[in-house]
């Protein structure tokens, strides 16, 4: 199936074309031609998997030329500044063979540009709930004119504590509007909100809603407390990476990581809340063209962001949250690409562990570096005895890559 049997209009498959897209993504195929047809949208798709462009073309194609009205016709919210940056670069990508004009709103920095684009008229805006919001109060957006609306990352912005802002924003939008939400997971405050902000919704399913993409070849490091810095320095000398991000608990943690790895030579950025929206912009900038190999960062980079070919993530703090696990090598695997997944593991980390075991239904192979001078831990024990405690019931081990992969038996 070719993208100019799906209906859009022609100027728009055009941008299409110049990204290089050949064919549509599954969530495309089934998402383009719902949000052309103007029903709401839930779409329950990894990031990765091409959703950004499942809304975004068939909403450039309905909203066909630039209008003079005011107030935007298609409003993208969005979690974090990163991801809106990142999504109104999609817009602008392909749109650009039409005259629709997009802006991006998100705090940390001034208000003076977003101020003169939305008074020179807009017809997307991309945003961040929280400076959108104090935009609408200070009276320089309306959003009575927007026929598009997308909750993008649902259940980060839950997460992230921005439901009530999200209501805000979606009372003062318009009553005849379409409205598409993507979320990972369907939490109950999310169905609650679907409920209440879109109307006989269908649903897209893209594979099984918790597995990771299929592609990245996942493996544990179990390791003991005090050598988790230097299996981390050993790994990414042994590996054979073209970019790595290195996901840390903290952001005191991420930059300690940072600064001994940029002590073993490499070239290093840090991406994390407490810096600067212009240090995180370089940050981003650098690793995206390669003047840094290596991005250390903390959970705030995991999700949905589009950094094109990264070739390993490495997990150096087991994620808290299941969830996270998933978002966190979204980064690798991306459109069909392949990537490898490392986590490092203490013993503290294992209920952890095996909630992401239960989540994504799998067991991951524990792996040890070869000729690494390894301290005891009390993980190379669960490995000898073949059993996971915690996973649900009696465990069979089966050998795979090399490691041990462990079906769950039956609970009595
Ligand atoms: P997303 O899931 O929206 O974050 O997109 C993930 C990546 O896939 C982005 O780099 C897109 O440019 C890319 N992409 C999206 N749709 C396609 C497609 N049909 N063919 C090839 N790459 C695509």
């Amino acid at each position: 199936m070719a993208f100019s049997k799906l209906g859009l209009a022609p100027a728009i498959l055009e941008g299409v074309k110049a990204m290089g897209y050949v064919e549509p993504t599954p969530i495309q195929l089934r998402g383009i031609p719902l949000v052309l047809a103007g029903q709401d949208l839930i779409g329950s798709a990894q990031t990765g998997t091409g959703k950004t462009a499942a809304f975004a073309l068939p909403i450039l194609s309905r909203l066909g030329k630039h209008s003079s009205e005011a107030g935007p016709r298609a409003l993208i919210l969005e979690p974090t500044r990163e991801l809106a940056a990142q999504v109104e670069t999609f817009f602008r990508d392909y749109a650009r063979f039409s005259d629709l004009k997009t802006t991006v709103i998100f705090g940390g920095v001034g208000y003076g540009r977003q101020n003169e684009q939305l008074r020179a008229g807009t017809d997307i805006v991309i945003a961040t709930p929280g400076r959108l919001l104090d935009h609408l109060e200070q009276g320089t957006v309306r959003l009575d004119k927007v026929e598009f609306l997308v909750l993008d990352e649902a259940d980060r912005m839950l997460d992230m504590g921005f439901l009530p802002d999200v209501r805000k924003i979606v009372e003062r939008c318009s009553r005849q509007r379409h409205t598409a939400l993507f979320s990972a997971t369907i939490p109950p405050q999310i169905e609650t909100l679907i409920q209440w902000a879109m109307r006989h919704p269908q649903t897209v399913e893209i594979g099984a809603r918790r597995s990771p993409a299929e592609t990245v070849k996942h493996v544990i490091y179990p390791v003991s407390d005090s050598q988790k810095t230097d299996l981390l320095v050993e790994l990414l000398k042994r590996v054979n990476y073209d970019s790595v991000i290195v996901f840390c608990r903290t952001k005191h943690g991420a930059d300690r990581v940072a600064h001994v790895l940029k002590r073993a030579n490499h070239a290093v950025c840090v991406l994390h809340s407490n810096r600067t929206q212009r240090e995180r912009e370089q940050a981003l900038r650098g690793f995206r063209d390669g003047r840094f190999e290596v991005l250390v960062a903390t959970d705030i980079a995991a999700r949905g962001l589009d950094i094109a070919d990264v070739s390993h993530v490495i997990n150096y703090d087991v994620p808290q949250h299941p969830e996270d696990y998933v978002h966190r090598i979204g980064r690798t695997g991306r459109a069909e690409a392949t990537g490898d997944a490392f986590t490092i593991m203490i013993a503290e980390d294992s209920s952890h562990v095996f909630a992401i075991e239960r989540f994504i239904g799998a067991k991951i192979p524990r792996v040890k570096l070869e000729n690494f001078n390894y301290r005891y831990t009390v993980l190379f024990e669960e490995e000898k005895t073949g059993r996971a405690a915690g996973f649900p019931g009696r465990a069979r081990a089966v050998r795979v890559h090399g490691g041990y992969h462990f079906a769950p038996g039956r609970r009595r």
